[in-house]
């Protein structure tokens, strides 16, 4: 997946070469810049999955890391990745 978009952004960096004579070269950075911002909220989204999985393993998962309460189901399900109960969520 996140191979998939290195290449897709790599493919339009080139055809962006001379973006000023390019009609299209506005819109290609556009697309680019774009797939630049899913591929970091992919990156974040699994930085959290991971977290979220060591926690699992360290059988945290599901407590709230500032009072150490359980998080409520209801949240959990809205918000896998969550780390803190809803009083202490940023
Ligand atoms: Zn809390």
């Amino acid at each position: 997946m996140e191979e998939d978009l290195r290449r897709l952004v790599e493919a339009s960096r080139d055809s962006n070469a001379d973006d000023e004579h390019d009609p299209e070269g506005q819109t290609i950075a556009y697309e680019r810049s774009q797939l630049m911002a899913l591929t970091d909220g992919l990156r974040t989204r699994l930085a959290e999955l991971d977290a979220a999985g060591e926690r699992v393993a360290a059988g945290t998962y599901g407590r709230c890391e500032v009072c150490g309460e359980p998080i409520p189901v209801e949240r959990l399900e809205a918000r896998p990745t969550a780390r803190t109960c809803v009083t202490h969520a940023r």
